[in-house]
This record gives structure tokens, sequence and C-alpha cells, in this order.
């Protein structure tokens, strides 16, 4: 059963091949204008052969038929007069001579329809009323190919010329009879034949000609995607790290600027990620090197003072603090990074969050001095995900106090049109300079290590803020003047589409 689907798998797979298509594409584009060629050549060939024959014996007749009218044969046909007998004679050899040479039969009827001379001889005196006969005394000369039986049938009319007696030329006729004619057609099928069997040896070398050349066109054409597989296949195990190029089709190129940017992409990717380790390494090392260089100092040291232990230890637990803080900060980062169907979308009240969040953020406003003031244009109700909304706002507005200078001040302004709402945090802290402002996203990135440290950032408030907001599929810009302040602004669709 496997095995038989297995079977039917690859007969589909290589039904669908290229090669397959391009090898019956050629072959058909070969043999059939051959296979129609020869049959048009054959169908006309024939027609004009049995044309010519018709004319030919025609004419024969028709100067027979002026004989017989010469020598009234018709008329006297029964009479046994010498002259005529002699003349009859004459007009029977032709006659035999024309059938013979034509191998077919010549009858000739009188108008009675009776049939007067049989070649054959098997039908004299017997009365033919056909069509084609009927016609024929009407002034119709007709003619038809049996094709079957490989003769020509023709009716030829014997006239008698009548004449004008003023001019005495001959100006009308009368038909006095009809010969009715069969010619054999074999020589012409004959020759056909020939023709044919010729050409079938010719089609026969045509097809396997055709068929040559379609495998190796088939092979050839798609030679260049087989290499395009091969090298892709190459970069997959390691094998190489460059960049793969196939400059044979415009088709090719494409594919393998694609391939080259998805890898360069890749590249991006994994170095980011090779970063991204490595920082998270040296932030988590700092503090534990801090921590093991003070437990140090206090064990190499006799009769340490129960003072100097205490702020060792105190200066220890802040240390612990931060890297508690980094850790918390990291796991935030890592649930962000997750999918967006993980976002706990309801409907939130966003002025009571940020009145929520104002009021958590107030102690430490109060510590710096800094006044917080809330701006809030319209009640605006959207579909968040509340924790990470929550994040987004504590931590801009965490930010403009920390960076904020003393007795400064901080704004928070929420608003909204039909589409979005927006929320505009500015200060008047110490800014960012404008060539760090395309930095600060990023996981890490403080803009003044020294200072920060003292204030205690981990540099992943932003990147976690910016995670959140495209979440939601909203932006973060920024506007900002060193030693004036800062304005970040957010805006999220009201309606989550996801
Ligand atoms: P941190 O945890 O260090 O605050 P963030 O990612 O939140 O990390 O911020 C990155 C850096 O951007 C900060 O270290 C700080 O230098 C700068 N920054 C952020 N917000 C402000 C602001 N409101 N005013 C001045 N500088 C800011």
């Amino acid at each position: 059963m496997l095995k038989k689907l297995g079977n039917s798998i690859k007969t589909i797979i290589f039904l669908k091949s290229l090669r397959l298509r391009i090898f019956v594409i050629v072959l058909l584009a070969g043999i059939v204008p051959a296979v129609c060629l020869r049959y048009g050549i054959m169908e006309n060939y024939e027609k004009q052969a049995v044309e010519q024959r018709i004319a030919t014996v025609q004419n024969q007749l028709l100067v027979l038929a002026n004989h017989l009218i010469g020598n009234n044969y018709l008329t006297n046909y029964y009479s046994e007069e010498q002259n005529f007998q002699t003349s009859k004679e004459v007009i029977d050899a032709e006659l035999e001579m024309l059938s013979n040479l034509y191998e077919g039969r010549v009858m000739i009827i009188n108008s009675n329809f009776k049939v007067i001379r049989d070649t054959y001889g098997i039908s004299e005196g017997k009365t033919i009323i056909s069509e084609e006969v009927l016609r024929c005394f009407l002034g119709q000369n007709s003619s038809h190919y049996d094709k079957e039986h490989g003769y020509i049938e023709l009716t030829t009319p014997i006239v008698r010329a009548a004449i004008k007696e003023e001019t005495g030329k001959a100006v009308s006729g009368e038909i006095v009879g009809v010969m009715l004619t069969s010619v054999s057609n074999e020589n012409i099928v004959m020759t056909l034949h020939n023709l044919s069997r010729k050409a079938g040896v010719l089609e026969l070398l045509l097809v396997l000609a055709m068929i040559a050349l379609s495998i190796i066109l088939s092979v050839a054409l798609t030679r260049p995607f087989n290499k395009i597989t091969s090298a892709i296949n190459e970069v997959k195990e390691g094998y190489s790290n460059e960049e793969i190029s196939v400059p044979d089709y415009v088709e090719t190129v494409h594919i393998v600027d694609a391939f080259n940017q998805l890898q360069r992409r890749m590249k991006v990717l994994d170095d980011s990620r090779q970063e991204f380790v490595a920082n998270v390494s040296h932030e988590l090392k700092t503090p534990m090197t801090s921590m093991k260089v003070l437990a140090d100092s206090l064990l190499s040291q006799e009769g340490v003072s129960a003072e100097l232990y205490r702020e060792f230890m105190e200066d220890m637990v802040s240390e612990i603090d931060r890297e508690n803080q980094i850790i918390t900060d990291l796991l935030a980062l890592v649930k962000m990074d997750k999918k967006a169907q993980d976002l706990n979308i309801t409907s939130v009240n966003m002025n009571n969050l940020a009145e929520l969040i104002l009021k958590r953020l107030r102690p430490l406003a109060r510590k710096k001095d800094v006044e917080v003031v809330f701006e809030s244009m319209r009640q605006v109700v959207a579909e968040v995900d509340e924790v990470k909304m929550s994040l987004i706002m504590t931590n801009l507005v965490e930010n403009a106090i920390k960076y904020n200078k003393e007795h400064g001040w901080v704004k928070v302004r929420l608003d909204a049109d039909h589409q979005y709402f927006s929320f505009y945090v500015s200060d008047s802290g110490m800014g960012i300079p404008e060539e760090e402002l395309g930095h600060i996203y990023e996981r890490f990135y403080r803009v003044d290590k020294s200072h920060s440290k003292e204030i205690g950032g981990t540099g992943l408030g932003l990147a976690i803020t910016k995670s959140a907001v495209l979440a939601h599929k909203g932006s973060i810009s920024v506007e900002s003047t060193e030693g004036e302040g800062s304005g970040f602004t957010v805006k999220i669709p009201l309606t989550y589409i996801a």
C-alpha cells in the first residue's frame, strides 16, 4: 500500500518536472507540423493527380465524341452499310484503345438511354437512366472520384453541332448521346502508396531525431536549475558560505538573488543572536564580578568592622537587585518576542490605566522632585493587551523621570482619533544626542553607560517597549534635544486586527 502510494507520488513528481515538459513540447513541435505537412502534401497530390487525369480523359473523350458524330455512329449504329461498318470498326478500335489505355470502360448511350456500345460488352442493349446520364443530357458534365474502389467515373456529352443557315457556322449543339466512362485510378493509388511509404520512413527518422533533440534540449535547458539546487545544497550542508551565482537565465538570476538575500538576512539574524548572547552574558557577569570582588575583599581582611561588613553587604544586595532586574527584563523581552497571537486582547480604559501607572510612579518622581502632569484629551477605550500596554507606559514614564533633572517636569498626554489613540510622554530631562537616537531601541543600549549605571537602567526598557508596540501593530517615535528634554509618541490602533 505504502509502496503504491510512493510510486504514485513519484509519477506525479515526474509529470510535474520541467524536463518532461520541455521534452514533450520540443517533440510535439517537431512531429506535429511534419505529420500535418505530410497529410497536406498527400491530399494535394491526390487531388491534383485526379483532376489532371479527369482533364486528360475528358479531352480524349471529346475528340472521340466528335468522331462519333462525324461518322454518325449513333444514328447508323445498326446499319449494315459497308462504309459505315468500316468507320465503325475504326471507332470501336479507338474506344478499345482508350479503355485499354486507362484500364477502364466506356459505354455509349443514345438519346433513348440505351447502351449501344460497351467496351466490356456486358451492358449493350440495356437502358441506363442514372442521375449522371440525365444531367449530362441536360448539358451538365459530371465526374466522380470513387476513392474507396479506386476509379473515376465521368460523363461526356456527344453533341451534334447545329449550323446557322445564313452563316453556315456551327453555333450551338444538340446532345444526342452520352459517354459514360469509368477509368481506373490504380496508378495514382500506387504513387500515393509509394509516397506514403517513403514519407513514413522519413517520419520515423524525424521522430528519432526529434526524440534525441528533445532529450538533449530538456537536459541542457534544465541544467541551470540543477546547478542552483546543488549550490543551495552546498550552502545547506555547510561546504560553502559564499553567495551563489547562476547567470544562465534571467529567471535563475532572480532565484539566486532571492536566495542570496535570504542568506544575508539569516547571517544578520545569526550575528545579532550571537551579539545578544554575548551582551546578556556580559551584563549578567558584571554584577557577579562586583559581588565576588566585594566578598573577596571581606574575606582577605582580618578583623573587619561590623560597619564595613554592613556597607559591603549593602553593595552586594544592590548588585543582586541589579542582576534580578536584568533577568526580569530579559524574561519580559523573551515573552514579547513570541508570536502576536500570545496577546491577551481586552477592552481597556486607557485613561484609568494611565492614572494607575502614574500613581505607581509618583513616589519615584517625588524622590527626584519631578512634577508629573497627566493631560487627558478624551476618554479612550481600546482593544489592547493590558499587561503589555502598562509595560509600554511604565517604561516611557519611568525613563522620563529617571533621565530628568532635579525639579524637572514630565507631561503625559492621552488622545485619540477615530482609528488610533496616542500616548505622548515629554520631559525636561537631559535629552538624547541626535546620533544616538537610532540606537536607543537596541537591546542593552545605553546612551551614557556611566550615567545610566548610576541611574540603574539595564538598557532593555525601550527594546521591550518597541516590541510591545509592534505587537499591537502600532508605532513609536522620539524627538529629543540634548540638554532640553525628550518626547516619545506611541500610536496604537483602537481596535486590534489580528
Ligand atoms: P534603561 O533601562 O537603561 O533605561 P532603556 O532601553 O529604557 O534602558 O533606554 C535606553 C537608553 O536611552 C537609556 O540608557 C537612556 O540613556 C536613553 N533614554 C531613554 N529614555 C530617555 C529619556 N526620556 N531621556 C533621556 N534619555 C533617555
